[in-house]
């Protein structure tokens, strides 16, 4: 078993090999070893949604670039909204909670944040037959003792941008090209045409800089 595998391995190896050698023929050296080393994750996430005016607006750009996100949803908004939420997810997105309607977790009974949660990812699950795991919750405001009691995986961020208060898309981006580093979560709102925009400038100027966007999980259980 153990020869087998070494035998496998070296197949990989030589295609692998036959795989840079034709890389290396068609581009250049440098350009191959400049992607190899840079291939970096980060991650994407939007808050605060479905919103009826700019999801599909985001969903279209990221699908042309093809790039998945995580949504982390209001389940007051996932009711309005469940055409918007299948769109979500049948495009590869990943889907968390966000609260039943933006409170702060922290100032609620036990019994109450539960509710908040639960009944967010019960419409979620009605719409797409999948219960969330992740919750980023409002104001990264959480109780730990809450991961046990919902059984959910809290999701904080690495940059926020405060893309919310500006309608400047250029200076969202900036922000956010600046601080972007490997494993970075990145916290943004499909709220605004600006927060769009700005959205998939980063994907663009980061893509370039040879980072690979992923959803949270994958940042999450490295
Ligand atoms: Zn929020």
């Amino acid at each position: 078993m153990k020869k087998r595998t070494g035998i496998l391995l070296g197949l990989d190896i030589l295609l692998l090999c036959v795989f840079a050698e034709a890389m290396v023929e068609k581009y250049n050296t440098k350009a191959v070893f400049n992607t190899m080393q840079e291939s970096k994750k980060i991650a994407l996430t939007f808050d605060d949604g479905p919103n009826a005016e700019y999801t599909e607006m985001l969903l279209k750009g990221l699908e042309e670039r093809g790039v998945p996100a995580t949504f982390f949803l209001l389940g007051k908004e996932v009711e309005k909204y469940p055409d918007i939420v299948e769109l979500i997810h049948q495009k590869g997105h990943l889907i968390g909670t966000h609260s039943y309607e933006h409170v702060n977790l922290k100032n609620l009974s036990d019994e109450a944040a539960i509710e908040q949660v639960d009944k967010t990812n019960a419409a979620i699950h009605n719409i797409i037959g999948e219960y969330p795991e992740f919750i980023r919750p409002p104001f990264g405001s959480w109780k730990s003792n809450l991961d046990y009691e919902t059984n959910m995986i809290e999701v904080l961020w690495d940059i926020d941008p405060l893309d919310w208060k500006t309608n400047n898309a250029g200076v969202v981006t900036k922000r956010v090209v600046d601080k972007a580093k490997e494993d970075d979560i990145i916290l943004m709102h499909d709220a605004s045409e600006s927060s769009v925009e700005a959205a998939l400038e980063i994907v663009d100027e980061l893509k370039e800089e040879g980072y690979i966007f992923v959803t949270v999980d994958e940042i999450i259980f490295e």
